[in-house]
């Protein structure tokens, strides 16, 4: 337990090409699981239609976000088609020190900045596989957000997140939206028992041991 950050809750990355349901079934969970929630990026991009401050991001002018970069205020940050993205370390911590678990919704560089991060003693990192190129090209289509050149460039750039399914923990094919739902969350429960992630068990185990102590001298 060298270096162990002190947290009750654990970080999951959830990654996948855009199609293959990563968004969707994140939304689900953390609708369906109180114990599980989002982190609210900070970002440089203005607010697009429908979009409030502090619900998708906490967006900020470049010369805000510069300073926070020099406060030390993000976990990871990075610029992506021209505008940056950054993860807020308070935010995090006090949703960990909750006993929260938060899940991140992002593409393979910001889950491998994560993975590296202070924090990488807690991450469980999951991939989202579609079950083929067919399906995944019929939900982009289906989608009704992109014109034919955005789809187009969608498949391309699928392609290169798939490359990176190696460097995740769990793969999953993303054939049954309930099933796959359920597994993440199992993994979520199972992987909280890890020795690792379990922060709170030195007390646990000292609380045991006075209790044998007890046991002994009274019998
Ligand atoms: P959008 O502007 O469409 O909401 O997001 C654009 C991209 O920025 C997405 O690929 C998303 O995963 C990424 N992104 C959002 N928040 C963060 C963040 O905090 N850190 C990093 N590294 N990427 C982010």
């Amino acid at each position: 337990m060298v270096n162990q950050p002190k947290f009750k809750g654990i970080l999951i990355v959830i990654s996948s090409p855009s199609g293959a349901g990563k968004t969707s079934l994140a939304n689900s969970i953390v609708e369906e699981n109180e114990n599980i929630s989002f982190s609210t990026s900070v970002t440089t991009r203005p607010p697009r239609d429908g979009e409030k401050n502090g619900r998708e991001y906490h967006f900020v002018e470049k010369d805000q976000f510069n300073l926070m970069i020099k406060n030390k205020r993000f976990i990871e940050y990075a610029e992506v088609f021209g505008n940056y993205y950054g993860t807020l370390k308070d935010q995090i911590e006090n949703l960990l020190n909750d006993g929260k678990d938060i899940i991140f919704d992002v593409d393979w560089q910001g889950g491998t900045k994560i993975r590296n991060s202070y924090l990488s003693p807690l991450v469980v990192s999951v991939f989202i596989l579609p079950p083929s190129i067919k399906t995944l090209h019929e939900r982009l289509l289906n989608r009704n957000k992109d014109d034919d050149r955005t789809v187009k460039l969608r498949m391309k750039e699928a392609r290169s997140e798939i490359s990176h399914w190696s460097e995740y923990q769990y793969i999953m094919i993303n054939d049954n939206f309930d099933k796959v739902k359920k597994n993440i969350v199992k993994i979520i429960e199972i992987e909280k028992m890890r020795r690792n992630k379990r922060i709170l068990l030195p007390d646990f185990i000292s609380k045991l041991n006075n209790e044998f102590e007890e046991f002994i001298s009274n019998s």
